[in-house]
Parts: structure tokens; sequence; C-alpha cells
């Protein structure tokens, strides 16, 4: 009879729901492992028992929502998952440090764990060390791949370039979907079309490319954190997001205002500025872009605004989609190019759950 894997599962919202779907279709196909979830939460309810039982993923959110189990604490949750005397996997669907920051408790006990979540990847170092470490000690498998660029083979290309002795020089792109969005329309490249700034924001919000606060994608720190993890795997060790330079597109005096809509409502005061940032790009015959950049050599990692040349990738992307170059000594002056959809709900998911394939190909 075919081996049982466990499967706990913590956040459904965009992602999580996304993520649910293609578990159910691969549980239905897969024949050599049965998958069995023994465990849901979201930052409210749980869904779980003491005897591991299955729970159904044809119904498994209105199972959730109608709970009225608490979440277990994340301590007690490493118990209850190392108890169960059968190979467990962890898929973290959050965006939440505290579980990041429990990482090491899971892997120790030989939990494996699968994540879109960037927090344990782009904290402090020591937590970064500590993660490694942790695998080591447990034998635990660990896969992130959606934690920069969603679904796109990103995390898996710079593992594979390093692995097999390339050597990466730099690496450069445009890594947030909403600033992809945003300077695609503000700045075109045909020259004429974009609006205002502060109407291209506005109309983002609306369009539910930025997060709910614009400030959350206009701080540059999402960008950060991901070029964070790309440099730790390149060999830098950079200490955290915020120990190298990134600009942020909020201006000064609207950092403290009290809401999102009154940033937004204040934002067309300081449109003049970002203007001027295009009309200089413009003279050159270049367009703006919002980028991030990990020199190898010379140890030097930054976000923010480039110009670019009309022909350049970077200044033809086009609607959200992210682009990731590498450049190697292998690949020589024309580098490896990754491409596509850097957000949203079903690649998100889809990198996870090719993670757990990953994992499961391996338990
Ligand atoms: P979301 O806000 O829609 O859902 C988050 C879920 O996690 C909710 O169910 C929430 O209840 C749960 N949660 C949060 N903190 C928790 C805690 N401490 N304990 C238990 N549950 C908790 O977020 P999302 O868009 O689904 O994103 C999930 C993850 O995927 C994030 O790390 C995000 O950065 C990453 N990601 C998302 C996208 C995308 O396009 N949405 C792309 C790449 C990566």
């Amino acid at each position: 009879s075919a081996r049982q894997v466990n499967i706990a599962i913590i956040g459904a919202g965009g992602v999580g729901k996304c993520f649910l779907s293609q578990l159910e279709s691969l549980a239905a196909r897969r024949q050599s492992q049965k998958l069995v979830l023994t465990y849901i939460a979201t930052s409210k309810k749980a869904v779980y028992s003491d005897s591991y039982s299955p729970i159904a993923l044809d119904s498994v959110v209105s199972t959730l929502s109608s709970s009225s189990q608490a979440p277990l604490a994340l301590p007690k949750l490493v118990d209850y998952l190392a108890a169960s005397g059968t190979k467990t996997v962890l898929v973290d669907n959050t965006s939440s440090q505290d579980i990041a920051d429990a990482y090491p408790s899971f892997l120790r006990r030989g939990i494996s764990i699968v994540t879109p979540n960037k927090k344990a990847f782009s904290g402090s170092y020591k937590l970064w060390q500590d993660i490694f470490a942790a695998k080591e000690e447990g034998g635990a498998l660990l896969y992130h791949e959606a934690s920069c660029g969603a679904g796109l083979p990103v995390i898996s290309t710079i593992k594979d370039l390093v692995e097999t002795g390339d050597e990466v020089t730099k690496i450069e792109g445009v890594f947030s979907g909403t600033m992809s969005f945003l300077f695609n329309s503000f700045a075109p490249t045909s020259g004429s079309g974009g609006g205002k700034w502060s109407a291209e924001v506005a109309k983002a919000k609306e369009l539910g490319y930025t997060e709910p606060d614009p400030r959350d994608d206009l701080n540059g720190l999402d960008v950060a954190r991901k070029l964070t993890i790309l440099a730790r795997y390149a060999g830098l060790e950079v200490e955290s997001p915020t120990s190298f330079p990134v600009q942020s597109l909020i201006p000064k005096e609207l950092e403290s205002v009290a809401s999102g809509d009154e940033f937004l409502a204040r934002l067309p005061e300081f449109d003049a500025q970002m203007e001027e940032v295009k009309a200089e790009a413009q003279k050159e015959g270049k367009v703006v872009r919002f980028v991030g950049s990990i020199d190898v050599a010379s140890k030097q990692v930054k976000v923010g605004l480039e110009k670019f040349d009309l022909s350049h990738p970077i200044a033809a992307l086009k609607g959200s989609d992210n682009i990731i170059s590498f450049y190697t000594k292998r690949y020589g002056s024309n580098p490896l190019i990754i491409q596509g959809a850097g957000a949203g709900g079903d690649v998100t998911a889809m990198g996870v759950t090719s993670d757990l394939l990953k994992v499961l190909a391996q338990l």
C-alpha cells in the first residue's frame, strides 16, 4: 500500500486557497503516496484532531470557516506534528515573521517546510544560518521557490547555477509586480500615454495590484527582501534587507500620514518630482524603471530607480511581469533571463505545489 505523508497548512488567503485546490487534485492523482491533511489554520481558526484524522480536501475551506478550534501555539504545533510518527510537510502560506522564526524548531524535529513566505530567508543573517543548520540536524527538506518571483523558477535557478559551479557575477531585474505595472504604465516605451504618477498609483490600487496601503509597495522593502535572498544564495552575507541602499518612493512628507487613503489623496502634491525623473530619462532616450541589482564581485546590493535604453529587456517589460537576469561566467555577456507573471494566487501556489512535489519525491 502507498506510504502516507501528512500535510499541515498555515494560511488560507489568496495563495492558500489556490494551493488547497492544487493539493486536492495532486492528492487525487498521487499513486505512490497517500497525502493526508492533518492540520490547517488561519490566524483565527484551526482544524485538527488528536488522532490525526484526515481532513477532507474537497470541503476544507468550509470546514475551516465553521470550525470553533483555535490555532495551536507554535511550540505546541511542533510537538503535535512531530508526535504523529508519520513524515510531515508544513506548508506556510502566510507572511508571518513569527512562523518564520519557528522554522528551525520544525526542521530540527524532521518536519519539512515549503513556503512562499519571504520572512525566514530575508530576516537576520542569524535566522538564515539557524534555519539551514536545523535542516541538516533534523534531516528535513526545505523549499521556498515562490518567495521570489512567485511561480517563476528563480530560486531553483540560482541554486542550480551555484551548485553546478557556475560563477554568478551579477543579478538584475524587476522583482515587484506592482512596481512593474506602475512604471510600464507611467513611462511606457512608446513615449506617450503615461498618466500622472499619483493617478497611476491610484489606478494600480483600484485594479488590486497594490497592497491595501500602497506605501507597503512603494517603500521598496518587498524588493529588498527578494534581493536579500538571492544575494545570500550568490554567496554574499547580507545582514538584513535594510543593510543596503533601498530607494523609497514615498515622499518624506507622506511617510507618517495616518492611512493609505490619505496618502493617495495627498500624492498629487508630489507629481512634479516623478515627472522630472521621467523627463530626465526621456532626454537621454531612456525610460525609468524600479529595479534591484546585485553585483557579486563588489558585494553591492541596491534597489531603486534606474534608466534603461528602450531596447533593454527591462524597458520592454509588459503588464505586471517580473524579469530577472542572471549574468554568469558560463552565460557570458548574454544573461540567462527569466520573465513572466511574478504575482497572483494561482502562479504563486504553483511554486508551492511544485516545491511540495520535490519534497514528496525525497520522502
Ligand atoms: P493573504 O493575506 O491573502 O493570506 C494570509 C493567510 O495567512 C490568511 O489566511 C491569514 O489568516 C493567515 N495568517 C497570517 N498570519 C498568521 C499567523 N500568524 N498564524 C496563522 N495564520 C496566519 O496573503 P497571500 O496573498 O495569500 O500571501 C501568502 C504568502 O505568499 C505571503 O508570504 C506572500 O508574500 C506570498 N506571496 C504572495 C504572492 C501573491 O501574488 N499573492 C506572490 C508571491 C508571494
